[in-house]
């Protein structure tokens, strides 16, 4: 296959890449009704004494790896039709990565201030509306004024609706959807204003990073039918693992022929991009650092972080979960999980039998009522058996 050699320069990078074990606290939502703006996931690392637990990308993402280098290697002549589209699919690209580029720069580098649609339409346009092996690539369409690309090259992306999850758990839209060729949501994508870097709590080892955690019950703000367009960006992550956990148990309930249930979350600003998976058979939750989109210094894409989001975007051929069978004697009986079955309880149900998808509209959550006459009137008051006196 005459595929552009770059493709093929610097397999080893992939290696570099790392996704950490995460674990949900005591705080954890999920057995509420929350909007995933609101989702609370309290996580922390999942560690060997001290030690974080990690997994390569090149592991899960083995077949694609192995794939690329029996291609280089001459291994590999003649390639199935799927295999051959998804290569061409990258090639195409990075024939034409530079003007790509430019219009990337020209929205998410020289404009401020800016919007997230305006972040959503461009990294759909110019990066992985383009690089995903679709069918259609859906942004979220609820509430929002349907934009165009604000690089000047005017293309409308595909709205629709991308509400998942079910009203008395985490719910809510997905700013991004990707499908396969039959119409099957394979891949979602959050956005996200600001740089990721700053927010990197999961890698920074010196610090915890607990930031302070508002409980409020069943008591709920006026506004929370719509998602929140813009979050803080330490809020995003929270967001990100509440979107992939619902959408990954989704996706085992839709589809529980899969050979596996590891599905990503691409969480991506105009700087950075970071992968959160969940794998709802195993319940175990990862998490990679940001990966920058640009160079330091060239101000050019980088073409290991183009593949790395091709990749990823191509989960469900390149990616084949994590063989917890097959793992090395030290992990047999080591505790890798999420503990979110463990933390929803009797909400598992609802988690696992009852999630939507394409959902269009979720009525807001139900407000506590206050004490007046009128709510009181038809109550029951209590009596005594002996009213003698
Ligand atoms: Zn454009």
């Amino acid at each position: 296959m005459d595929a552009d050699e770059r493709i093929f320069r610097n397999l080893e990078s992939f290696s570099k890449v790392q996704f950490v074990l995460l674990k949900l606290g005591p705080l954890c939502n999920a057995t509420k009704s929350r909007l995933f703006s609101e989702a609370e996931c309290d996580t922390g690392r999942v560690k060997d004494g001290e030690t974080p637990i990690a997994v390569n990308f090149s592991l899960i993402f083995q077949p694609g790896l192995s794939l690329l280098k029996d291609i280089r290697d001459g291994k590999k002549k003649t390639l199935p039709n799927h295999e051959k589209s998804a290569i061409r699919k990258l090639d195409e690209y990075l024939k034409v990565s530079e003007q790509h580029e430019k219009c990337l720069k020209k929205v998410l580098i020289r404009q401020q201030p800016l919007e997230k649609e305006t972040v959503t339409v461009a990294v759909t346009e110019h990066l992985l509306g383009k690089l995903a092996p679709g069918g259609s690539c859906i942004i979220n369409e609820n509430g929002r004024e349907m934009v165009c690309c604000q690089c000047g090259c005017n293309e409308r992306p595909v709205y629709s609706y991308t509400g998942i999850g079910h009203q008395d758990v985490w719910h809510g839209y997905t700013d991004i959807v990707f499908e396969s060729h039959d119409g099957i949501p394979e891949c979602i994508a959050t956005t996200q204003v600001s740089s990721l870097s700053s927010s990197c709590a999961i890698l920074d080892q010196s610090s915890p990073a607990k930031r302070p955690r508002i409980e409020d019950d069943d008591e709920f703000g006026e506004d929370i039918i719509s998602e929140a367009s813009t979050l803080p960006a330490e809020r995003t992550e929270d967001q990100a693992i509440a979107q992939i956990i619902v959408f990954s148990l989704l996706q085992r309930q839709k589809h529980p022929e899969y050979q596996h249930h590891l599905v990503p979350n691409i969480v991506i600003s105009p700087t950075d991009f970071q992968i959160f998976m969940y794998d709802a058979v195993n319940d175990i939750l990862l998490g990679s650092y940001p990966l920058l989109l640009f160079d330091v210094e060239t101000e050019s894409l980088r073409i290991e972080s183009v593949m790395i989001l091709w990749m990823v975007l191509h989960n469900r051929m390149f990616c084949e979960g994590i063989k917890v069978d097959e793992l090395t004697d030290d992990f047999k009986n080591f505790d890798m999980k999420s503990h979110f079955r463990k933390i929803v309880g009797r909400k598992w149900d609802v988690y696992s039998t009852a999630l939507s998808e394409n959902i269009s509209y979720f009525s807001p959550a139900k407000k506590r009522s206050s004490l007046t006459f009128d709510s009181n009137w038809f109550a029951k008051e209590l009596t005594y058996k002996n009213t003698s006196n």
